[in-house]
């Protein structure tokens, strides 16, 4: 039977990175007889000018049949000002949600020839490859009750609720036991355990998860230090642990740690495996439309889709190689660019990608 992947390109530089890690993978598709099929929706901004939702019923019946997603990004300032539960976001926290795709793997790796582009020293951020465990599915961005109101004194008023069960604790958990065991074996937990009662538990069930991983080694750091300790000392890490929303704001800190956040892809996956595969990045707005927006996050989120739901290592790799064929070549987007390389376009890096594909 062919493999259905849906491909939503989204918002803002969302078409134009998509166009481009689209054409990689219909190489990779012929080049490795991967017999993959695909197509195309809408979700985001571009499904709420096209159904007056962020994802559309049909749109999320079509995803729950594919094996895998690829999606470009959503959002932007046409629709900042719309009520909240239609936001472009929304679509992406629903599709997440009813997909059950609870586990965010975001890698930071500083590939060798952008050790310039980083805002930290060379020394600091060379060889660096963390990986980010984040709980996406539970916790704050999806607690109940939520809400605003006016109080009677005339205030404006809002509250969020961070819950987080065992269950949830404990698979998000074995996840990050599980990519530690076959990387550094090393495995930092990040809570905030002083303060909040979801930590405690937290923090509780990761232990209790750790008696079957004997040969990975387990620490605990709160997420304040965390954050100090990935801009001070980041190659100490190896797999970081998290919940939604502290992984959400250290996966972002991690990825300017490599220059730039057009350089990393993410993986969400459900407990089969299934995934929903992006660039870390947003919409970026601000360049949307010039054709200079970077789309190799893009194009290696397609490398992670190949390894994680197809287990097809060989031509994840062969992914990963070209993107480094380019980079030695000296071709950059404007984002990871340096003296004495060739600032080059969306399209041209995409065309460069492939023809190093095709050469190997
Ligand atoms: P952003 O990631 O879109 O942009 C941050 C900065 O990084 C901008 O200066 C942008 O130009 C730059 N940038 C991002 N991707 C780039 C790329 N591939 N190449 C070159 N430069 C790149 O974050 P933001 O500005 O905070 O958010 C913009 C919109 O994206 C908002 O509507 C936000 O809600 C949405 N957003 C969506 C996602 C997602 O779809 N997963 C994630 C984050 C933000």
């Amino acid at each position: 039977m062919s493999k259905q992947i849906l491909i939503l390109p989204g918002d803002g530089i969302g078409p134009e990175i998509m166009a481009e890690a689209v054409k990689v993978l219909e190489l990779a598709n012929d080049k490795f007889q991967l017999g993959f099929e695909f197509s195309e929706d809408v979700i985001g901004g571009a499904a709420i000018d096209k159904y007056g939702v962020p994802l559309a019923d049909e749109t999320l019946e079509r995803a729950k049949a594919a094996d895998a997603i690829l999606l470009g990004a959503v959002g932007g300032p046409k629709w900042d000002k719309i009520e909240r539960d239609i936001r472009p976001e929304r679509g992406l926290l629903k599709i997440r949600s009813a997909l059950g795709l609870f586990a965010n793997l975001r890698p930071a790796i500083l590939y060798p020839q952008l050790a310039d582009a980083s805002s930290l020293k060379r020394e600091i951020v060379a060889g660096l490859d963390v990986l980010i465990v984040r709980e996406l599915t539970g916790g704050i961005y999806f607690g109940a009750p939520r809400g605003s109101k006016t109080l009677e004194n005339g205030e404006r008023f809002a509250f969020d609720t961070l819950p987080y069960s065992e269950s949830e604790i404990s698979r998000i958990a074995r996840v990050g036991f599980d990519m530690a065991r076959v990387r550094g074996k090393k495995l930092c937990s990040v809570d905030k355990a002083n303060v909040l009662a979801s930590s405690q538990l937290w923090r509780e069930v990761v232990e209790e998860v750790a008696k079957d991983y004997p040969d990975v080694e387990l620490s605990h750091m709160y997420v304040d230090n965390a954050a100090m300790q990935l801009v001070r000392a980041p190659k100490q890490f190896d797999v970081l642990v998290t919940d939604n929303m502290f992984g959400d704001i250290l996966s972002d800190q991690a990825s300017m740690l490599t220059g730039s956040i057009g350089m990393l892809p993410s993986a969400s996956l459900d407990a089969n495996n299934k995934g929903m595969y992006e660039p870390s990045h947003g919409s970026a707005p601000d360049i949307a439309g010039q054709g200079i927006a970077n789309p190799l996050a893009t194009i290696l989120s397609v490398s992670m889709l190949l390894r994680y739901t197809f287990n097809q290592a060989a031509a994840a790799d062969a992914i990963e190689k070209a993107v480094g064929v380019v980079l030695d070549q000296g071709l950059r987007t404007g984002d990871i660019w340096s003296e004495g390389c060739k600032k080059v376009g969306t399209r041209e890096m995409g065309d460069a990608v492939v023809s190093a594909l095709r050469a190997l």
